[in-house]
């Protein structure tokens, strides 16, 4: 999933500033699983904005809603009806969803309300991990699924650089070493043969490296 987390509030107050009407669009995927965007914290933004223009004195219209998933024209359409009434969109979708609005609805200024930090999963509740970077070529198959491009700090793909200490990484003591966690995790599927395979450099052509990429399925298309 797509991990995220919440704007400083004055920022996005600065942002919404100059409108006079906010429609506030949360995205009950992702950014609710991280607790950042979902229908809870989208209610708790827009009662906080409607609070601290209350108490500015100012006349501001602020109106909530949730769809399933931002990054989706289908569920977009369901705020068609109150977008016109409002100025402008504050998104608490990730950087996906705030793209999303602004392509369908193209005379409307939508404002990110997150910071959109990256694919990850939840380990335990409160804390989210990056596991994944779209490199395009995924290789988890040589590495009994834990992934060297984004866990191992160096991003190396045939053995440990021999800096960890009590399976941590040299580069940051906080962080599991990413090989550490490879050969523990291919010792107990019994695959610590794979080790010795030679896995060749990445092609980069295919992560972001290589430009905005995108995927075209013809079985898919209408
Ligand atoms: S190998 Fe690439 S696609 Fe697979 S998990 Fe790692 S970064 Fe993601
Ligand atoms: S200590 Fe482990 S995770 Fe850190 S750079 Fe070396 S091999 Fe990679």
């Amino acid at each position: 999933m797509i991990v995220a987390e919440l704007k400083e509030f004055d920022e996005i107050r600065e942002m919404i500033d100059r409108y006079s009407s906010v429609l506030v669009v949360g995205c009950d995927s992702c950014v609710a699983e991280c607790a950042a965007g979902g229908t809870r914290e989208t209610q708790l933004l827009a009662s906080a904005l409607k609070l601290s223009y209350l108490k500015d004195g100012r006349r501001k219209v602020i109106t909530e809603a949730c769809i399933d998933r931002q990054c989706v024209d289908d569920f977009i359409d369901v705020i068609a009806e109150q977008v016109p009434d409002h100025e402008a969109i504050l998104s608490l979708g990730c950087g996906a969803g705030v793209q999303a609005l602004a392509r369908v609805y193209q005379d409307k200024p939508v404002i990110p309300a997150l910071n959109t930090l990256f694919i990850g999963e939840t380990v335990l509740r409160g804390v989210w991990t990056e596991n994944c970077l779209g490199c395009g070529q995924c290789k988890l198959g040589y590495f009994g699924a834990v992934c060297p491009v984004t866990r191992c700090s160096k991003k190396l793909m045939n053995g440990p650089c021999g800096g960890s200490i009590g399976g941590r990484c040299e580069i940051d003591p906080e962080t599991p070493c990413g090989w550490d966690l490879i050969i523990r995790r291919l010792t107990a599927i019994g695959e610590i043969d794979r080790l010795a395979e030679y896995v060749p450099p990445v092609n980069w052509s295919t992560s972001h490296s290589g430009g905005p990429r995108r995927v075209i399925r013809e079985d898919q298309k209408p």
